[in-house]
């Protein structure tokens, strides 16, 4: 017999469990089954595939015993088994990445109770037993091997395990319940339950327990064992036959999340290539999607029987969110991950299926649409990006904040608001930083509005600067970045900046003088409307399109020439104009760049020397 001390993350959850005010207890029942299910598949692949297990004699089941006068219920499956190796892995530490930041953000909140989506999100899985029970034993033998395990604990720090015999391969989760989870040994409760939860799960499900009857007048017990499911897998009945409530818990079951899912698509294909499909999207993204180990939500069946959930591409990356089966009729049973990811019926399925998903999403109802963008829009764009093939669909679905409306809009909508204005070109306007704020105050924005011309507003710097360059066009809209390009201009602005560049020659190429090597030009301008000065990149620099290829390579991005364009109709600039105080003149050239820099979110190379000139300016107005 072997002691072990419980990872630190383990001991904190278990404790957290074991305490937990959260009155949804039933759902250890539906974790221990959903393991169990997880058991069958993958010995059923194995008996089917595997030399070694064809020819043993196997029909896969799960069973509850219940023991009122031990105070026990046990969950047992004939499925994969653990050896000790597995057992003290998957059950002593956290593998899984989600629970970790399960903690970290119980930690935050310390005097919130567990609520359910916290829980839910994040998914605990196995040690949710320790909400009913104060010990557990695990009774495991893996399939092929012949020593067999006890795992046991009482949900302290530490656990036991110990070698022991069993006949066959499996699992038996034994749980002795506390004082206040004797309603788990209750048969009519157990079967609600199931029924519930595990209903259509392929697998059979059979209650076992001993009842008291009376045969002739005199009490007798009567051993019971009883089909409490249906053990049909949901996603292969027809789509008439399957109620809305099937369907959800169907989704809490098998994919471990205590909400229910936002919507789902189920799909039964016949014809040239016969398959089934069953997708899910959550209602909240899930906790690891932006991990590079986040575990894919897919699963792969052939004929109803399991294949693999470890495939990452079975969707392509930037759905990673969705949660689902996909069963084909035509793959061979014994298809390697190699082949999978060439196999070329796949390729088609999961092709169809992400056009059924994204037309899904498309048409959503307002509510749920909101919800879908509010969670995944950042993924949406990173499909933009990644999937030419549907990007025209994915442009359909994707939102933008913007400078003509509160809240989002589609492109459609800023086409629709747009395309009526006069001489407007087709043209999308954006413009892209980090604060909402700083880009709707930008000087660049002004000669926009001052046109009537809507701008969309990216905030999301790190992806937008990526996927925004990449849109090209939308609908024969061409995207334009309204920092690379000349702002609008009217025939008779035109004419009077010609006026303006005669009055202002002087001026200008003083502050070139004054400000070097910092800026490539100075020029006048009379596109602003309450800002002094703005900087634009120099277009013609061909350093300005490419910085966008070095931010992919995720290089460094490179220091941009910049033009400072002073606002002629500003009185600040009108007052310079005439100074003849050389050192006014020098201060105001460096702040009227700085503050530019500032407002539109660039960074500022000399704060300090920065604050200084505008206490040196200020002392003098004084
Ligand atoms: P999850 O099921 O989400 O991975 P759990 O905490 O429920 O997390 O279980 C941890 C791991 O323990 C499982 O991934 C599985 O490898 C193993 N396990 C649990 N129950 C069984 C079982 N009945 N048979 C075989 N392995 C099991």
């Amino acid at each position: 017999m072997a002691k072990y001390q419980y990872q630190t993350e383990v001991g904190q959850l278990l404790n957290l469990m074991a305490h937990s005010l959260y009155s949804n207890k039933e759902i250890f029942l539906r974790e221990l089954i959903s393991n169990a299910n997880d058991a069958l598949d993958k010995f059923n692949y194995l008996h089917l595939t595997d030399e070694k297990f064809k020819n043993e004699d196997w029909s896969p089941e799960i069973n509850i015993k219940l023991d009122k006068e031990d105070n026990s219920i046990a969950v047992s499956d004939n499925g994969i088994g653990m050896n000790e190796e597995d057992l003290i892995q998957n059950l002593g530490t956290i593998a899984k990445s989600g629970t970790k930041a399960f903690l970290e953000e119980l930690a935050k909140n310390k005097d919130k109770k567990i609520d359910s989506n916290l829980i839910g999100q994040f998914g605990v899985g196995f040690y949710s037993v320790f909400m009913v029970a104060d010990v557990v034993e695990v009774i495991t033998k893996k399939a092929g091997e012949d020593k067999a395990y006890k795992f046991i604990s009482d949900g302290s720090g530490e656990f036991e395990v110990k070698e022991v015999i069993k006949d066959s391969h499996g699992t038996v989760v034994y749980l002795k319940l506390k004082e206040d989870a004797k309603e788990f040994l209750e048969p009519n409760r157990i079967k609600e339950i199931v029924k519930k939860y595990s209903n259509h799960i392929p697998y059979k499900i059979y209650l076992n327990y001993k009842e008291e009857i009376e045969e002739d007048g005199k009490k007798k017990i009567e051993n019971k064992k009883e089909l409490i499911n249906e053990a049909t897998a949901l996603w292969a009945l027809p789509k008439g036959e399957i109620k809305d409530e099937e369907y959800i818990e169907f989704y809490k079951t098998t994919w471990g999340d205590f909400e229910e899912p936002l919507t789902w698509i189920h799909t039964i294909a016949e014809g040239s290539l016969e398959y089934k499909t069953l997708f899910y999207i959550p209602k909240h993204a899930p906790a690891d999607i932006y991990r590079a180990d986040f575990k894919p939500g897919v699963k792969l069946y052939v004929k109803r029987v399991f294949i693999t959930d470890n495939e990452k591409e079975l969707l392509p990356l930037y759905l990673r969110f969705v949660r689902g089966i996909i069963d084909s009729e035509d793959l061979p049973l014994n298809i390697s991950r190699e082949m999978l990811q060439e196999n070329r019926i796949l390729a088609n399925i999961k092709q169809a299926s992400v056009k059924k998903i994204l037309n899904h999403i498309k048409r959503l109802d307002k509510e749920k649409f909101d919800i879908f963008i509010k969670e995944y829009n950042k993924l949406i764009k990173e499909g933009i990006y990644t999937d030419l093939t549907n990007k025209e669909l994915l442009l359909e679905i994707v939102r933008y904040k913007s400078s003509a409306v509160e809240g989002l809009t589609s492109l459609d909508e800023y086409i629709e608001r747009e395309k009526d204005k006069e001489n407007r070109k087709k043209e999308i306007y954006y413009i892209i930083g980090d604060d909402e704020n700083i880009l709707r105050h930008s000087p660049l924005l002004e000669p926009y509005k001052k046109n009537n011309l809507e701008v969309l507003i990216m905030d999301d710097k790190e992806i937008d600067e990526i996927v925004a360059p990449s849109i090209t066009e939308y609908k024969g809209w061409k995207f334009v970045d309204i920092s690379m390009v000349e702002p609008p201009k009217t025939k008779e602005d035109e004419k009077e900046l010609e006026t303006l560049e005669k009055e202002y020659k002087e001026l200008t190429i003083k502050i070139k003088d004054i400000l070097g090597e910092n800026v490539k030009d100075v020029k006048v301008t009379n596109r602003l409307e309450e800002s002094p000065s703005c900087v634009v990149p120099d277009s013609s620099d061909p350093m300005v399109s490419m910085r966008h290829m070095f931010k992919m390579m995720g290089q460094e991005e490179p220091e941009l020439p910049l033009i400072l364009e002073l606002n002629a109709k500003h009185p600040l600039i009108k007052k310079l104009k005439e100074s003849k105080d050389e050192e006014f003149i020098k201060d105001s050239a460096y702040i009227l760049l700085d503050s530019a820099k500032l407002a539109e979110g660039l960074e500022v190379k000399d704060k300090v020397e920065f604050s200084k000139r505008v206490t040196k300016l200020l002392n003098r107005a004084l």
